[in-house]
């Protein structure tokens, strides 16, 4: 199976089970937006629950928040989003297809890095043991040629970005030979810069009424909240704020599922420091968020670094975590070292005073911050994508989501053997046990074989099966998803087991 079937697998999977919809598809749907249902909602918040664990209970010096989503416009002014928040455009006059002038480069600019690959791993066939990857990559013609290539590219790429030069950037896809995926022509417009924010109106009356705009982005909000946060928190730098909410950006090229979305969410973390160290700190928050996204067990060798070549005009260090999605490896978290740029820029336009006193030193500075920035629905796509598996058993095929089972939506499902002779009742009574602790499903319809698959395929990790023999010794038949081993447990047994392999704390222990 290829990846592009197989990602369009998860997609359908992903409506089937429940997880998630295209929005208002009642109406031919939005595009770009997104509903999560009966399990997606339970998945997301799992994850949102290993998130805000981990780093507000278990950092003492992190704290949590919950700001507005509309904010006072000013805001968006001084942290350069009214003005700098832009994606370069362009279109091909054939297609009639708009794209990110940046996406195009960039993805012609992976494309050397498969060629290079390519390469690698024909020689690893044919060398075999001997093969010594690193003293081929630095001497092989080709391979030099095409990194050559590559970062003459990257460097003209970079420049033209940071000169804001739109001409340039057009000139590179002419150059490069950059062509249309729908149209394969090289017919394009010039590059113009949009703003990705959503504007609304404040009030009822329109004349007069103060336009406002829709955040991109959750960090302001903790901002222009550092004061509040740090007085009536007593806070002692280093301390950090982590918010969970909704960002809005009006995406030019929406695309990959819930990859790219208009309406998506955020779970940030603005650490603010003295000035000096942050690039320390900065090290210690990457490493500590790569160690989340591991302690899942994905995979280590889904993750990777991505240095940002260009920074952004606020940030002396800025790193990507990157993840081997179906359409290859792409940015999940940014870490970013955002300078003191922010809380001087709402001191400057608020005209208020925003500082921390240092007692030990007994002297007063704007913090530097350190920002880790997830996105949740990239997040969930990462685990849902990993987790996918088709497998054969005999002549059939076994579709199982092979979820951390902490983050499982369901974590256990009862299931009665028959509808009678008092099954489905003692069946309920374990529920009942159990639903205070777990979030359980009971499911009675069907063959047992059946409701077997259909919790695989939601990724449940347990099943418990109530048969004649449960009503007279109190024990039930166990099985697990990964194994489909089963095994005959104590009624009073399940709730440890279930529990033991499903707590959280088995993801934040290997935090510590
Ligand atoms: P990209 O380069 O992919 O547009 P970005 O660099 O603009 O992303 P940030 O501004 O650093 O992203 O946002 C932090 C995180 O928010 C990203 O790592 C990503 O996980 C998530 N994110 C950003 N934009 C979107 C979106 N349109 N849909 C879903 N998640 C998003």
């Amino acid at each position: 199976m290829t990846q592009e079937d197989l990602f369009k697998k998860i997609v359908s999977h992903c409506k089937e089970y429940g997880f998630i919809f295209q929005s208002s598809e009642l109406y031919d749907g939005l595009s770009a937006v997104y509903d999560y249902g009966q399990n997606g909602v339970e998945l997301k918040n799992n994850i949102k629950e290993y998130w805000w664990k981990a780093m507000v209970q278990l950092n003492e010096e992190v704290v949590g928040l919950d700001s507005a989503i509309f904010m006072h416009p000013t805001i968006w002014k001084a942290s350069g989003h009214v003005d700098a928040f832009n994606d370069p455009l362009i279109d091909n006059k054939d297609s009639k297809k708009r794209y990110r002038a940046d996406v195009l480069i960039e993805d012609h600019i992976e494309k050397f890095n498969d060629k290079i690959n390519k390469e690698v791993e024909k020689a690893r066939k044919r060398f075999g043991e001997a093969f010594n990857e690193e003293q081929f990559r630095s001497t092989n013609q080709r391979v030099l040629d095409y990194q050559a290539k590559m970062d003459a590219v990257k460097a003209r790429f970079v420049k033209a970005l940071e000169d804001n030069d739109l001409d340039g950037i057009r000139q590179i896809i002419i150059d490069e030979g950059i062509v249309c995926p729908i149209s394969g022509t090289k017919n394009w417009t010039e590059v113009r810069q949009f703003n990705l924010m959503f504007d609304t109106k404040l009030g009822s009356v329109a004349e007069g009424a103060n336009t406002i705009y829709l955040r991109p982005e959750t960090a302001q909000g903790i901002f222009v909240n550092y004061l509040n946060v740090q007085k009536t928190g007593r806070m002692k730098i280093p301390f950090g704020i982590a918010q969970i909410g909704k960002a809005f950006r009006n995406e030019i090229v929406a695309r990959q599922f819930i990859f790219r979305m208009r309406e998506f969410e955020q779970m940030e973390m603005q650490y603010f420091v003295k000035p000096g160290t942050e690039l320390e700190w900065f090290e210690k928050w990457r490493e500590k968020r790569l160690k989340w996204h591991k302690a899942l067990g994905l995979g280590d060798n889904k993750y990777r670094w991505h240095k940002h070549d260009k920074l952004a005009h606020y940030a002396n260090a800025a790193y990507d975590i990157e993840f081997d999605f179906p359409f290859g490896f792409k940015e999940i978290e940014g870490i970013h070292s955002r300078t003191n740029f922010d809380l001087s820029q709402h001191q400057q336009f608020s005209g208020k005073k925003i500082q921390y006193f240092d007692n030990e030193a007994n002297e007063a500075y704007t913090p530097y911050v350190v920002e880790t920035s997830i996105g949740l629905d990239r997040m969930f796509l990462s685990i849902i994508s990993s987790a996918y598996c088709e497998e054969q058993i005999g002549d059939e095929t076994r579709v199982v989501l092979r979820i951390p089972a902490p983050l499982a939506p369901v974590k256990v499902a009862v299931l009665p053997l028959v509808k009678k002779d008092g099954l489905p009742e003692l069946a309920e009574k374990i529920m009942n046990r159990l639903k205070l602790n777990l979030n359980c499903q009971y499911e009675e319809k069907d063959s047992i074989g059946k409701r077997y698959r259909r919790q695989d395929a939601i990724g449940t990790p347990f099943c418990i099966t109530v048969d004649h023999q449960s009503a007279e010794d109190g024990t039930v038949t166990l099985r697990h998803r990964d194994t489909m081993e089963q095994e005959r447990v104590s009624i009073d047994d399940i709730e440890r087991i279930v529990t033991e392999k499903c707590d959280i704390k088995n993801l934040l222990r290997q935090l510590m």
